[in-house]
């Protein structure tokens, strides 16, 4: 049996090696290093792919958000909505611009945001709501969104984890992850279900004059060459990673069926045991499985993935500790107990091995090793 990896990247490259070695080659042969052609190919091809009518490459998707952020004018201690549960970019960039991160509680079953949470956090102050699609499903955002209509506030997705999943809203429309808000923010970090040969990301927009906004402080503040007339950053997508994801994106959707099939197995295995739950589904999203994560509640969470360790099955706990119980962010607005649901799933997740490589032979060794443990 093949070695089993959280991620396997480098058999997904050999698979598509020729695509990705000509672009590259091509990049090289141009020394259009940085903004060349292949960026602006890239943008096009993403924009046709999510439905976006803007879509701006950037450095990565911590700075997709921060410019996002910077580009809704928000000013000192506005107040922007957040889930505890979930990777840190989000509350750090709010707290750099010196905004004020208000995190809420999420969902036991989906593990993203609550919406209960949400309307008990609104204040006068509150400006945004950034929810983030955990593990590649798409929080509730036909609710998000109409809370927003109602309290007047922007909706910036975190989509970094969830590119090409589809969410359906009441009336029938389907749109995807990133899509559906003011703005969206997607990662291209390798191991991202779209992800490059180093660092990149975007963001997504409908609005004219939020896409100029974001592409000039994305560019320095710049507009016309050397007249800055707002404060920007130098966040840009390399050429080279350009051309690495121009080539993969074809292959986007097929990743996410490989991902769906990974986890049909994982949910067939698991779905009559007591003590680890499978993840749940919200039926208006489709779940692009960046992540495959149980809850072990009739089990020692830590000692399981110490056992799986020794059976070369690498496990990985994705969120150990909340946002508003991390050292840079405690706050005395928050102490432990605030967050019940949160702070249970950081003492209860596991992800298992999820990528596009998996075969049979593999899945069924984690299931049945797994199964043995508990
Ligand atoms: C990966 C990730 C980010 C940050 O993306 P980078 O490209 O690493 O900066 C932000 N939010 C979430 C939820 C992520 O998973």
């Amino acid at each position: 049996m093949k070695k089993i990896q959280m991620v396997d990247l480098a058999s997904q490259y050999q698979r598509i090696k020729a695509e990705i070695d000509q672009g590259i080659q091509e990049v090289i042969d141009s020394a259009q290093f940085v903004k060349g052609h292949k960026v602006v190919e890239f943008q096009e091809h993403l924009q046709s792919y999510t439905g976006a009518k803007h879509v701006i490459a950037v450095g990565n998707g911590t700075d997709a958000l921060q410019i996002a952020l910077m580009a809704l004018g928000l000013k000192r201690g506005d107040e922007v909505i957040t889930p505890t549960f979930t990777f840190i970019a989000t509350a750090e960039v709010v707290a750099l611009l010196g905004l004020t991160p208000v995190v809420v509680d999420v969902d036991w079953g989906t593990m993203n945001i609550s919406l209960d949470s949400i309307r008990r956090a609104i204040t006068p102050r509150t400006k945004a709501i950034v929810p983030v699609h955990l593990f590649g499903q798409c929080a509730p955002m036909a609710e998000i969104l109409s809370i927003a209509r109602e309290h007047n506030l922007y909706v910036v997705e975190d989509a970094c984890q969830a590119i090409g999943a589809r969410y359906t809203f009441p009336d029938g429309t389907v749109k995807q992850a990133g899509t559906m808000g003011d703005v969206g923010c997607t990662s291209f970090f390798p191991s991202k279900n779209l992800g490059c040969y180093g660092d990149g990301g975007a963001m997504f927009t409908d609005n004219d004059a939020l896409a100029e906004r974001m592409r000039a402080i994305a560019n320095h503040g710049m507009v016309v060459r050397y007249h800055h007339d707002i404060v920007g950053v130098n966040s840009r997508l390399d050429t080279i990673q350009a051309a690495v994801l121009d080539a993969k994106l074809p292959h986007l959707d097929e990743y996410i069926v490989a991902r769906q099939k990974a986890a049909a197995h994982y949910d067939e295995a698991f779905k009559d045991c007591t003590n680890i739950l499978i993840p749940s589904r919200d039926t208006a999203s489709t779940h692009v499985y960046h992540q495959y994560t149980l809850r072990v509640v009739g089990a020692n969470r830590d000692e399981l993935k110490a056992k799986l360790a020794e059976k070369n099955i690498p496990a990985m706990v994705y969120y150990p500790i909340p946002l508003h119980m991390q050292k840079a962010y405690q706050d005395s607005r928050y102490k432990e107990g605030d967050f019940p649901v949160a702070e249970k799933l950081a003492t209860c997740v596991l992800s298992l091995p999820m990528h596009t490589e998996l075969d049979e032979e593999q899945l069924s060794y984690i299931t049945d090793t797994v199964k043995g443990l508990i």
